[in-house]
């Protein structure tokens, strides 16, 4: 069984397809689907996801593992947004 290293549940929805049962979806967390799904467009979340997950691999509370993932998470989504603000100024400057 896969656990989630955020939540610590197993992230996968399965569904039983008659010769056993197959992951469908991530459906454990917010933080799951980045680092569970194949399917995800954006492969920097995955990355990012492993780095956070490393970051709270220490923390034993599930609560305080989720706050301190959130936390990376608003610095992240910070960091991006200036990123973004950042190129698209470029963008206009040429
Ligand atoms: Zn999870």
């Amino acid at each position: 069984m896969t656990t989630c290293p955020f939540c610590g549940l197993d992230p996968y929805e399965y569904v039983d397809v008659g010769v056993g049962c197959v992951p469908v979806a991530v459906n454990c967390c917010h933080f799951g689907p980045a680092l569970f799904d194949d399917r995800s467009e954006d492969q920097s979340w995955r990355k990012w996801a492993e780095c956070a997950a490393e970051a709270v691999s220490g923390i034993k509370d599930k609560d305080e593992r989720m706050a301190k993932a959130d936390e990376i998470l608003f610095g992240e989504l910070e960091y991006r947004s200036w990123n973004e603000r950042h190129d698209a100024t470029q963008g206009t400057s040429k």
